[in-house]
C-alpha cells in the first residue's frame, strides 16, 4: 500500500527517503514540493532525480481526504467538509480578517469530552484523525486558496485547533502535525500563530509544553468545579485547581506571556455578575496576582438539543466590563460564517450522514455550493453516495 507523505512531518519523511535507499537530506527537497508549492504529482517536481520521483510513484501518495461540500459565507469565512471515511465527515473552517487569515482544524471525527454546549461533543466520538489527515487540512485549504486566487502568496497566516475533537486526546498524530506547521521547509508558522485547544487534558497540555509548546487556549466556560463538571464533564478528572496549575506551568515554555481561556456564554447559567467575579477571583488565586491570562467571551450559537440559550448582548458587555475593571483583558468574539454554520460550536452538527450532508445544507442555504478547487493532483472527487 502507498504510504501517504501528508502523513510525516521532515524527520518521518527523512526515515522514509532512507526507506527508499535515498538520502535523507532528499526529504527537504519533497517536504517543499509538497507543502510550500502544494504539488502532490511526483511527475511535477523536475529537479527531483528522476529515479527517486519512480521510486516515489510506486510506493507513496500524496492525497487529502475528499471534499463533500465546499462554502463560502457571505463574509468570506469558507467551509470545507471531509470525508474521512465510515461515514464520518470533519469540518474545516478558513476565516479572513485584516491582515491575517486563520483556519480552524479539526482533530477527531467527534469528540469524547461531550460539552454540553457543543454540538459536536452531542454526536459523540467516532475516531481520530492521522497525523496526514489533520495536516491535509491545511495543504487543502491553504493550496486551494491560492489557487482561487491566482496567486502564490501565502493565504493562511494563522491555524487554530479548535474545530472538531479534543486536540490532547489525539496527541501522537498532533505533535507531528504541529512540526509540519511550524517547519520552515512546510508552511513556517510561527509558534505564537498556531493555537491548540484544550478542554484541559492535564497531562498532556505538560508533555504539550516539553514537545512543541505553541499558543495555548483552553475551554473554560465556568468560574467554579460545580458548574464545569456539568458543562465540561473532563472537569471531574482534572478540576479547576489542576487545570489552572496546568496553565501557569506552561507560560514557562509558551511562545506568549499569557493563556486564553475560552468562555462561551450561556443564558442564565454562567453569565451572571457572580460568576463573573468568581473568575476574577479564581484567576487572581491562580496567578498570584500578576496578570497572566487574556478572555474571549463566546456567544453561544444554540442548536436543538442543547438546551441552551445564548446570552444576550448587554449581559455579555456586562460580563467583559466586570473582567476588564478587574485588569483582565477580555474580548468578545465576532461571529463569523453564521450562514454557513461555520461559527465556533456549529462545527459538525449535520456532517455524520455524510450521504444526506450535502444536499441537507444545499436546502438550508441561500447561497450557492460550489465544488472545491483541488490543488494539483490533491484529492478524489467527492463521492456523494
Ligand atoms: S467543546 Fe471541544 S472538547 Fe468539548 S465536546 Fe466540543 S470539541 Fe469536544
Amino acid at each position: 500500500m502507498k504510504k501517504n507523505l501528508l502523513e510525516y512531518d521532515l524527520t518521518g519523511l527523512a526515515a522514509f527517503c532512507e526507506s527508499l535507499g535515498e538520502k535523507r537530506f532528499r526529504a527537504t527537497q519533497l517536504f517543499r514540493w509538497i507543502h510550500q508549492q502544494g504539488v502532490g504529482d511526483f511527475g511535477q517536481m523536475t529537479d527531483i532525480a528522476k529515479s527517486f520521483r519512480e521510486k516515489l510513484s510506486q510506493h507513496a501518495c500524496v492525497i487529502a481526504p475528499p471534499v463533500i461540500s465546499h462554502h463560502r459565507s457571505a463574509d468570506g469565512t469558507v467551509k470545507w467538509l471531509f470525508d474521512v471515511g465510515g461515514g464520518n465527515a470533519v469540518e474545516a473552517v478558513f476565516i479572513p480578517e485584516d491582515g491575517r487569515g486563520t483556519l480552524c482544524i479539526s482533530s477527531q471525527a467527534g469528540c469524547a469530552v461531550g460539552c454540553r454546549f457543543c454540538s459536536t461533543g452531542h454526536q459523540g466520538f467516532s475516531r481520530n484523525l492521522t497525523t496526514g489527515e489533520i495536516v491535509a487540512q491545511l495543504w487543502f485549504a491553504e493550496h486551494s486558496l491560492r489557487k482561487a486566487a491566482g496567486s502564490d502568496e501565502r493565504v493562511i497566516s494563522n491555524v487554530v485547533m479548535m474545530g472538531m475533537g479534543e486536540p490532547l486526546q489525539n496527541y501522537s498524530a498532533l505533535v507531528p502535525a504541529l512540526r509540519t506547521m511550524l517547519d520552515d521547509h512546510a508552511y513556517g508558522l510561527s509558534r505564537r500563530r498556531v493555537t491548540v485547544s484544550t478542554s484541559g487534558v492535564v497531562p498532556f497540555m505538560d508533555r504539550l509544553a516539553r514537545d512543541c509548546p505553541v499558543a495555548l487556549a483552553v475551554s473554560l466556560h465556568a468560574p467554579n468545579d460545580k458548574l464545569r463538571d456539568y458543562l465540561v464533564p473532563l472537569n471531574v478528572k482534572y478540576p479547576l485547581h489542576e487545570l489552572l496549575g496546568a496553565c501557569i506551568r506552561y507560560l514557562e515554555f509558551a511562545p506568549r506571556d499569557f493563556i486564553t481561556f475560552e468562555y462561551c456564554m450561556l443564558a442564565g447559567v454562567n453569565d451572571g455578575p457572580e460568576h463573573a467575579r468568581q473568575l476574577v477571583a479564581l484567576i487572581r488565586e491562580a496567578g498570584a496576582g500578576r496578570p497572566w491570562c487574556k478572555f474571549n467571551l463566546i456567544p453561544f450559537n444554540p442548536f436543538p438539543a442543547s438546551g441552551l440559550q445564548r446570552s444576550d448582548p448587554a449581559t455579555i458587555a456586562a460580563f467583559a466590563a466586570l473582567l476588564n475593571d478587574a485588569g483582565i483583558v477580555t474580548t468578545v468574539r465576532k461571529t463569523r460564517g453564521d450562514d454557513i454554520d461555520a461559527a465556533c460550536g456549529q462545527l459538525a452538527g449535520e456532517v455524520q450522514d455524510r450521504t444526506r450532508a450535502p444536499q441537507r445544507m444545499a436546502r438550508r442555504r441561500a447561497i450557492p455550493i460550489h465544488p472545491a478547487q483541488a490543488p494539483v493532483a490533491s484529492t478524489k472527487e467527492p463521492d456523494l453516495d
